[in-house]
């Protein structure tokens, strides 16, 4: 049986827009929690969990690297890398494949102290369990999302095929895979473009970029 719809329910409820951002602001509170809760168990601040998460997926950085990877100031990052040499959870010495260089990397500790927190084993869960056709929707919302806020200035730097000088879109006649990095000399699908690339030179503009994604990403 089909019930009439009970408009004053519905209006405090709010729009599908309203409820969204409102889920995703939860995600983002959830997810900033739980790196604190990982950060105190083991002894440091979040900025300092963030850079030993950033040098666990890097392996070594120059502090203006990290500063940009974590967007925050050189001297913040720089008082926090020290804080976690002294904790022994990391190291600095000259980059091996440039002298003039002082890079950071993690000791032992600082190896242990990388798994996955709880919160990113959640998304990799929910996001194993989704169609094809969800994953696809939610990359190029979070595409949007993350060119958005560069354009913003909420974010310094995002290492996005879409914003760099080696991606040429559309230059195959291959469905799977239209475009190109002309670094590698290798095809690219929509699905495979990448979201922090070591090798990403920024050379196209975030809000240009913004109006590509769904053309690009198919
Ligand atoms: S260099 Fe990296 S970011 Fe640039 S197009 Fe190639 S894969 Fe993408």
């Amino acid at each position: 049986m089909k019930r009439k719809p009970d408009r004053k329910f519905e209006q405090e409820t709010g729009s599908l827009e309203e409820r969204l951002s409102d889920a995703l602001e939860r995600v983002i509170m959830a997810g900033r929690a739980s790196f604190m809760k990982e950060a105190m168990s083991a002894g440091i601040s979040a900025v300092q969990f963030q850079i030993i998460r950033v040098l666990g997926r890097e392996g070594k950085a120059a502090v203006g690297d990290l500063a940009r990877k974590v967007n925050l100031t050189p001297a913040t990052v720089s008082d926090s890398v020290n804080a976690l040499v002294e904790k022994g959870f990391a190291r600095k010495e000259k980059d091996a494949d440039d002298r003039r260089r002082v890079v950071v990397s993690l000791t032992e500790k600082g190896m242990k102290s990388v798994e996955a927190p709880q919160i990113e084993r959640v998304f990799s869960e929910i996001l194993g369990g989704m169609e094809a056709a969800e994953k696809l929707v939610l990359f190029r919302f979070l595409l949007k999302l993350i060119l958005s806020f560069q354009e913003r200035g909420i974010v310094q730097e995002a290492r996005m095929c879409l914003t760099c000088r080696y991606f040429q879109p559309h230059v195959h006649d291959d469905r799977e895979r239209p475009h190109h990095c002309a670094l590698v000399d290798a095809p690219l699908g929509g699905l495979l473009l990448r979201v922090d690339c070591p090798d990403h030179e920024a050379e196209k503009d975030p809000s240009n970029a913004l109006k590509e994604v769904d053309r690009f990403v198919s």
